[in-house]
């Protein structure tokens, strides 16, 4: 039987930017986070993905905790330094001192070479999750039996991953 071929990990970054962007501003409800503009408001008819820590970590990437949704005055804003209003807004969404873990994190993780992020299929189930997410917030129903950490939680792959070594050896 022929195997179904997988799609690329370059392609999968490309598929996963777009599950990740559409479900962020549905989830900020397309509301600027930090100003409050609605999307049709803008000046572009438009809102960025914003991100906290750059999208050039590949860890922290799709990471929902590390972005949202703002216009493009407050992103330009944040580009040039004033980094508090989508810092608070970070820390306001997933609890105080998040925005100082993800620097954290960043500072000490810097490669995605060896983690579940690096593998195609383990991308697809991650686009899976997040299309998942979208439709639930558009069908107003939650998605509580999704746990965001059983998927993306590093810490937790890197000791499963050394337990089941144990068990081979
Ligand atoms: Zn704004």
């Amino acid at each position: 039987m022929k195997k179904k071929k997988l799609p690329t990990k370059k392609r999968m970054k490309v598929r996963l930017d777009n599950a990740v962007r559409q479900y962020i501003k549905a989830r900020d409800k397309n509301l600027c986070t930090t100003c409050g503009i609605h999307k049709d408001s803008t000046l572009l008819g438009y809102l960025d993905w914003s991100h906290k820590i750059s999208r050039t970590n590949l860890l922290l990437r799709w990471d929902e905790r590390n972005s949202i949704a703002q216009c493009r005055r407050c992103h330009l804003d944040w580009g040039n330094g004033v980094t508090e209003p989508l810092n608070n807004a970070i820390n306001k969404l997933w609890g105080e001192g998040t925005t100082i873990k993800l620097e954290l994190f960043s500072k000490q993780n810097q490669t995605i070479k060896g983690t579940p992020l690096d593998d195609v299929e383990y991308r697809l189930k991650l686009e899976k999750f997040y299309k998942l997410k979208l439709k639930a917030i558009l069908g107003s129903y939650n998605t509580e039996d999704i746990i965001w950490d059983d998927l993306v939680d590093l810490n937790q792959y890197e000791q499963n991953k050394q337990l089941e070594k144990n068990k081979v050896c």
